[in-house]
């Protein structure tokens, strides 16, 4: 049996595994210092741990980060990376530089996706498998230690968005697992405010988020008709809006003042006078907020963006209706890491990115 990854231990079940194995629960604080303070990953180099606890800790968990097997800069400084589990499945992470030298880290949650949406590369593939939550911290600590070795030893990244591959919530447990490793302060140590988790919206797994730790949640609405959402994401037909925005009145906003709803813009579709009425109608103003999607094309798709002209419009006419909306500057499109064009077959992406 393979061991388990010790990415996917919490602080709290590698304390418990060394009282177990008669060690002293503050070696936990030093190991994770080792992993998470100095990105050391080998733990032969840990020279404040006895060589008996090493052995134990080899014998019982994984220490390889996930290998990165090609990575891609962008014109924008948006950097693509290819990153392959022990199994040899790929998933692709992207760095993407933000304001004030912050970094954002758009992970995935799993290879592949079983959603299905219409409009989306990775929905094209189907779901291959889940990630363990060592996987999704594993793309973290990987890109970490590549822009440390790379770029400089005080490279952080500073904000996760889970949406690279994957319906995050279809993978709930892991993701809880990784989402609490993000925040906690003796692993990632992220800001609460800094973890965003994006979701087709499953509105089972949306009424089980109170168990999260209060990070911020996007729900990828893209219509506020029912038979073009059901077009554009088969979900739709077994949680349709009213069931989802029932679903999010329900989530508590103590540590969110909003919820922030993704509208994927495509030419002459759901970028209408009526689409703009319709989303007036049915969000509640102060608690929300819009990010606007120009849809990304890629080789396959059926879809068009609209002119800038007319995501301004789109935008000004849901402002003027008294909901805040924001526009998504698309990066890193020159090598497919925009939105929705990750794809990780290999052989088809070598083509793309040549
Ligand atoms: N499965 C989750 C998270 C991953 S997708 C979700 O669907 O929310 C992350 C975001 O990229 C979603 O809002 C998704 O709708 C969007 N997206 C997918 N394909 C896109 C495309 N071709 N152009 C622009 N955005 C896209
Ligand atoms: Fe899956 Fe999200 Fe793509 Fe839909 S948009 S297929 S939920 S990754």
């Amino acid at each position: 049996m393979e061991r388990p990854l010790f990415y996917s231990l919490s602080p709290k079940s590698l304390k418990s595994f060394l009282e177990s194995n008669g060690q002293k629960a503050f070696v936990a604080t030093q190991i994770l210092k080792w992993v998470y303070e100095k990105y050391e990953f080998n733990p032969e180099n840990w020279t404040n741990i006895s060589k008996n606890l090493k052995d134990l800790l080899l014998e019982n968990f994984d220490f390889n980060l996930p290998r990165i097997v090609w990575n891609g800069l962008s014109k924008d400084g948006t950097r693509k990376f290819l990153v392959a589990m022990r199994d040899d499945k790929t998933v692709e992470t992207v760095m993407i530089p933000a304001r004030s030298n912050r970094k954002t880290l758009c992970v995935s949650s799993q290879v592949g996706c079983a959603i299905g949406c219409t409009f989306c590369h990775t929905g094209t593939m189907g779901l291959m498998r889940h990630l363990e939550a060592g996987e999704i911290i594993g793309q973290f600590l990987a890109v970490t230690k590549f822009l440390r070795d790379k770029v400089g030893p005080e490279e952080r990244l500073s904000n996760v968005v889970f949406m690279g591959q994957g319906e995050p919530l279809h993978n709930f447990e892991n993701v809880k697992v990784a989402t609490e490793l993000m925040v906690n302060e003796k692993a990632l140590g992220l800001s609460q405010r800094r973890v965003t988790i994006s979701t087709s919206g499953l509105v089972p797994q949306i009424k089980k988020l109170d168990d999260f730790p209060p990070v911020n949640i996007a729900i990828s609405l893209h219509a506020a008709h029912n038979d073009i959402r059901t077009e554009l994401m088969p979900i739709n037909k077994a949680f349709d809006l009213d069931r989802l925005l029932g679903a999010i009145k329900e989530i508590p906003l103590k540590a969110h003042r909003y919820i922030t709803y993704e509208y994927l813009l495509i030419d002459q579709y759901n970028d209408r006078a009526e689409d703009v009425t319709a989303l007036l109608n049915l969000l509640p103003k102060k608690v929300s907020k819009i990010n606007l999607i120009p849809f990304n094309e890629y080789p396959e798709s059926n879809f068009k963006r609209p002119s800038v002209s007319r995501i301004n419009w789109f935008k000004n006419q849901l402002e003027d209706g008294g909901i805040t909306a924001t526009i998504r500057t698309t990066k890193g499109s020159d090598i497919l890491a925009a939105c929705g064009q990750l794809k990780s077959e290999l052989e088809k992406d070598a083509n793309l990115w040549d």
